[in-house]
């Protein structure tokens, strides 16, 4: 028989796919299902960025790249990067297959057996992992008695971290709370990450989604340029979930050292998509700017159709989701939502937070009316 190692039992398998799993058992047996668990756009990829991939097909762009990705799309990043604030030219970015893996690269990179990592919670589920499978061990600081937001809750995260947190996760706009941190909220976070030598990663893969608010990237505060590794990618933006395009920019020696993780394990990412991602951050800003003007629709109209059934959310300014109050048991909520009203949404408990269940409002607008209604009608608001 095989042993597996400690590395891979003591990770759980993603709750979120547990979810897909039975959604699409009901839906073999005839069901029709609202799906408001996943989370990713329901809009198809830009045409122009569709034709700049095959293009590069076309082209013959159908060999190995460099590792860290071509020179011309960590150009295109290093400007889309100064545009945010951040000063990174091409040698202090990675391109990789998709933010996860960044994700992935930079903890391995970073954390080892018996370090400390802290986490905003709820959040996503797969940063848990990633940390677990590294060997670190979590801190985690609730923002769920905030309205999830993190400037009220600082007293909380400066209690919770020490000289011995390695690492602190932040990501702003969030999955699953939508909630945008104020500059306020950051410098907290930048105070406490230079009193501690506390190294930060800033997630900002939703950062082109909001309603209203400018998020700031982490590390244009002052003190943060050196301690910051900042993640995106192409997949929410820019409806490229499928692509797998993502990278990370931080200071050159984090560089080198995931570099080694990135070449010997991805190599690179694939050749064509990154010509598609250079016409993604050059020529698509148009489209970006319908799809979240869409979702903001969609969001007001999630936030009217809950209120009018008696039932208050925190209202996100990012991404597209939002924390629907649910009952303790969120695990039970949800298997009785997608069993009775068959309607798909993801326990709070797997992002650190039970009494919630996830809302994903990447659909139509006829399907979140439906999802919602069928909600109430069974007795789920
Ligand atoms: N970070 C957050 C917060 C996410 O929600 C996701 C995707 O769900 C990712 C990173 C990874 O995205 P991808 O690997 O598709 O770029």
């Amino acid at each position: 028989t095989m042993e597996f190692t400690d590395r891979v039992t003591r990770v759980e398998p993603s709750a979120t796919l547990a979810i897909s799993a039975l959604a699409t058992e009901l839906e073999q047996d005839g069901a029709d299902v609202v799906d408001l668990s996943v989370g990713e756009p329901d809009f198809p990829t830009p045409q122009n960025i569709i034709d700049a991939g095959q293009g590069a097909m076309d082209a013959g762009h159908t060999g190995y790249t460099t590792s860290a990705g071509i020179l011309e799309l960590r150009e295109a990043i290093s400007e889309k990067l100064a545009a945010d604030g951040l000063d990174h030219g091409p040698a202090e970015i990675i391109v990789t297959p998709g933010a996860k893996q960044a994700l992935y690269e930079i903890i391995q990179a970073l954390i080892q057996d018996g370090d400390e990592v802290a986490l905003l919670d709820p959040a996503w589920v797969s940063y848990e992992a990633m940390v677990k499978m590294a060997g670190g061990d979590l801190t985690r600081v609730d923002l769920s008695e905030t309205d999830f937001q993190l400037e009220p809750a600082l007293d909380d995260l400066e209690a919770a971290v020490s000289d011995e947190t390695e690492l602190l996760i932040v990501n702003s706009p969030s999955n699953p709370t939508g909630a945008v941190y104020t500059d306020a909220a950051l410098e907290g976070v930048r105070d406490l990450a230079v009193e501690h030598d506390i190294t930060v990663i800033s997630d900002e893969i939703y950062k082109e989604i909001t309603y209203g608010v400018e998020p700031t990237s982490l590390g244009t505060l002052e003190g943060m340029t050196d301690r910051t590794i900042t993640v995106n990618g192409f997949s929410k933006a820019y409806s490229m979930t499928g692509w797998r395009l993502g990278y990370f920019a931080g200071p050159e020696d984090l560089i080198d050292q995931a570099g080694k993780l990135h070449s010997h394990s991805v190599s690179s990412a694939v050749n064509f998509v990154q010509h598609a991602g250079v016409e993604a951050l050059e020529n698509t800003n148009d489209a970006v700017a319908d799809m979240v003007e869409a979702f903001g629709e969609r969001r007001e109209l999630v936030i009217d159709l809950l209120d009018d059934h008696g039932v208050d959310v925190a209202v996100p300014d990012g991404a597209f989701y939002m924390m629907l109050p649910v009952a303790d048991d969120d695990q039970a909520w949800c298997e009785g939502a997608i069993e009775d009203a068959h309607v798909a949404t993801v326990p709070g408990s797997a992002f650190g937070t039970p009494g919630y269940a996830r809302i994903s409002y990447a659909a139509s607008e006829e399907r979140l009316e439906e999802g919602i209604e069928r909600l109430a009608e069974e007795g789920y608001l």
